[in-house]
C-alpha cells in the first residue's frame, strides 16, 4: 500500500529502552525510514522509557547509536527535535494523566477501586461459572461520577478503565500486511488505561502519542497486532482517527523458533562489530519480509528509500539467513573500489589489530590499494583482511606454518627442488622489477621446465612466504611481501622441503 491516508506520511519508531536495539526492532525502524522517505513523510524516534525497572539511559544511547551506524535518520526525536515533543515517554507524563482525566470527564472512562484481590475473586468465580466472558466485570463503572472524583481526590486507591462502548460491535483492524482482522469487542474488557501508581499503560500511552504526534501509519512487530483491537478503542474515545495498521512479521531463526542468543548475534552491535558494513545490513533485513520483486538481492538505501512499499510486506514469519547475510556483504565489499576498501575496511582493520598505526603507516597508498585488490575478493566479512595480511606483518623467521600446508606441500617430494627453481628465478629480478606481473613472468616457465604441475611449483612458494596455502595470486602475494623477505623466507623454508 502506498499512501492512501489523506494527510502526508508521518511515521515512528517507538523502542522501548530495555534492552541493546535487535534485528527484529532494527527492520521495523527500516521499514518506518523506508516508507517515511519512500513518501515523503516525516521520521519520528520515540523513546519508550514508561518502564522505570528496565529502562535504562545506556539502553537509549546504545539505540540511538545502533539508529546511526544504520543511517536511519530522524526527522523529528531525541537530539533532532521537532513539534511533537518531547520524544521520550517520561517526559510526557502530564499528557497521559490530562487525556485519561479528560475521558473520565466525558464518561469514557472511569475510576475503579476495585482491590487485587477483589478482582482476583471476580476472576476465579467466572471461572468457576465457566462464563465464557472472564475478564473484568464492569464493578465501579455504576458508580456516580461526582462520587467516585470524590474518592479519587480524597487519595482511596484507584486505576483510571476505559468504557467499551456496548454497542461498539466487532472491531476490525484494517492491516496493511494482514487484511482485514477482526476481534469481537464483547471479548475486551474495560481495561485499564491508568495504574494506580499513576503511570500510563501502555495501549494507552501509545495511542495518547501517536494521536497527539500525528502518526498515519503504525508499521511494528505482529506482535503487538493482539493490542490493536484496545488501542483502537482509545482513538475512538479520544476523538482521534485512526492510523493505518501495517503488522510484520517476527524474525525467526534457521529453526522457525524466536531469534534468541541461542541463534548467534541477536543486537545490531553485535553485527556492527562482526565487521558487517551497515549499507549490506539494512540491505539484507530490508528483503527479511519484503522485495520489490522476486529475485532482487542487492537494494541500495536509495533504492529502499524510493521504492519501499507496504504492497510487497510479506505476513509470513522471516527466516534469519546468516549464509544470505554473508553473501550480501561480501557483495557490497567487492563494489567497493580498491582505494575505498583500502581507506574504510583495511586500513582501519590492520589498525585496530594492532598491526598498522594510523598516524604512522608502514606503505604508500599504491600499496595498500594492492592488498585491497588482493584480498578484497576473499573478504566476506572486514575483519577477515587482517587473517589475510598477517604474513605481511610477521619478522621473516618468526613466520609460523600451517603444520597441514606443510605436510601437504613442503614435505612432499619436488617441493625442494621447486623452491631452488623459484628461488633462482626470482632472485634474478632486482628490487625495481619486483612487481605482480614480472613475479608471475620468472614463475610461469618452471611447471614445465621442472616437469611439474604448478601446484607442485606454486603451492611450495605460498606456503615458504605466507605459511598456509591459501593466498591471493602469487604474483600478488610475492610483490606485497617485498623482495627481500620472499626471498628469505623461500630460503627458510627449504629446511623443512622435502
Ligand atoms: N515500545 C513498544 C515496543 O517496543 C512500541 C510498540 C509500538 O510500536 O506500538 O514494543
Amino acid at each position: 500500500m502506498s499512501n492512501t491516508n489523506q494527510n502526508p506520511v508521518r511515521v515512528r519508531f517507538a523502542p522501548s529502552p530495555t534492552g541493546k536495539l535487535h534485528v527484529g526492532g532494527a527492520r521495523t525502524a527500516i521499514y518506518n525510514w523506508a516508507f517515511a522517505r519512500a513518501n515523503g513523510g516525516t521520521f519520528i524516534l520515540r523513546i519508550d522509557d514508561t518502564d522505570p525497572t528496565r529502562s535504562t539511559e545506556e539502553n537509549t544511547q546504545v539505540i540511538l547509536r545502533a539508529m546511526r551506524w544504520l543511517g536511519l535518520d530522524w526527522d523529528e526525536g531525541p537530539e533532532a527535535g521537532g513539534g511533537c515533543g518531547p520524544y521520550f515517554q517520561t517526559e510526557r507524563m502530564d499528557l497521559y494523566r490530562e487525556a485519561a482525566e479528560r475521558l473520565v470527564r466525558e464518561d469514557k472512562a472511569y475510576y475503579c477501586f476495585c482491590t487485587p484481590q477483589k478482582l482476583e475473586e471476580d476472576r476465579k468465580a467466572a471461572a468457576e461459572r465457566h462464563d465464557s466472558f472472564q475478564g473484568y466485570q464492569r464493578t465501579c463503572r455504576g458508580i456516580d461520577p461526582e462520587e467516585a472524583q470524590r474518592r479519587a481526590k480524597s487519595g482511596e486507591p484507584c486505576t483510571i478503565r476505559i468504557k467499551v462502548p456496548d454497542d461498539r460491535g466487532d472491531i476490525v483492524v484494517h492491516d496493511a500486511v494482514h487484511g482485514d482482522v477482526t476481534f469481537n469487542a464483547k471479548e475486551l474488557d474495560d481495561f485499564i488505561i491508568f495504574r494506580s501508581d499513576g503511570t500510563p499503560t501502555y495501549n494507552f500511552a501509545t495511542v495518547v502519542d501517536d494521536a497527539s504526534m500525528g502518526i498515519t501509519h503504525i508499521i511494528r512487530g505482529d506482535d503487538h497486532l493482539s493490542n490493536t483491537p484496545r488501542q483502537v478503542v482509545v482513538y475512538e474515545a479520544l476523538g482521534a482517527p485512526t492510523p493505518t495498521f501495517a503488522h510484520i512479521s517476527m524474525i525467526l531463526g534457521a529453526d522457525g523458533k524466536k531469534l534468541s542468543k541461542r541463534h548467534g548475534a541477536t543486537s545490531v552491535e553485535e553485527y556492527r562489530d562482526a565487521g558487517y558494513l551497515s549499507d549490506a545490513f539494512v540491505n539484507y533485513l530490508a528483503l527479511l519480509g519484503w522485495a520489490p520483486d522476486g529475485e532482487t538481492t542487492i537494494v541500495s538505501r536509495d533504492r529502499l528509500a524510493s521504492e519501499f512499499s507496504l504492497d510487497h510486506v510479506s505476513k509470513n514469519p522471516a527466516i534469519m539467513d546468516p549464509k544470505k547475510l554473508d553473501f550480501i556483504n561480501a557483495e557490497y565489499l567487492r563494489a567497493l573500489s580498491d582505494a575505498e576498501f583500502a581507506k574504510d575496511i583495511l586500513i582501519p582493520e590492520l589498525v585496530s589489530a594492532g598491526l598498522e598505526n594510523e598516524k604512522a603507516l608502514r606503505h604508500d597508498d599504491t600499496w595498500y590499494e594492492l592488498a585491497a585488490s588482493a584480498f578484497k575478493p576473499r573478504t566476506t566479512l572486514s575483519k577477515d583482511v587482517v587473517a589475510q595480511a598477517r604474513y605481511l606483518y610477521t619478522d621473516d623467521d618468526e613466520l609460523s606454518y600451517d603444520p597441514k600446508a606443510v605436510k601437504r606441500w613442503l614435505s612432499k617430494q619436488g617441493a625442494r627442488e621447486a623452491l631452488d627453481a623459484a628461488a633462482d628465478a626470482l632472485a634474478k629480478l632486482g628490487e625495481a622489477q619486483w612487481s605482480a606481473s614480472a613475479i608471475e613472468g620468472a614463475l610461469d616457465p618452471l611447471p614445465n621446465a621442472l616437469g611439474m604441475g604448478k601446484g607442485k611449483v606454486f603451492q611450495p612458494v605460498r606456503v615458504a612466504v605466507v605459511g598456509s596455502a591459501a593466498s591471493p595470486g602469487i604474483g600478488e602475494t610475492l610483490e606485497l611481501l617485498g623482495r627481500e623477505s620472499s626471498l628469505a623466507r623461500i630460503e627458510r623454508a627449504k629446511s623443512l622441503a622435502a
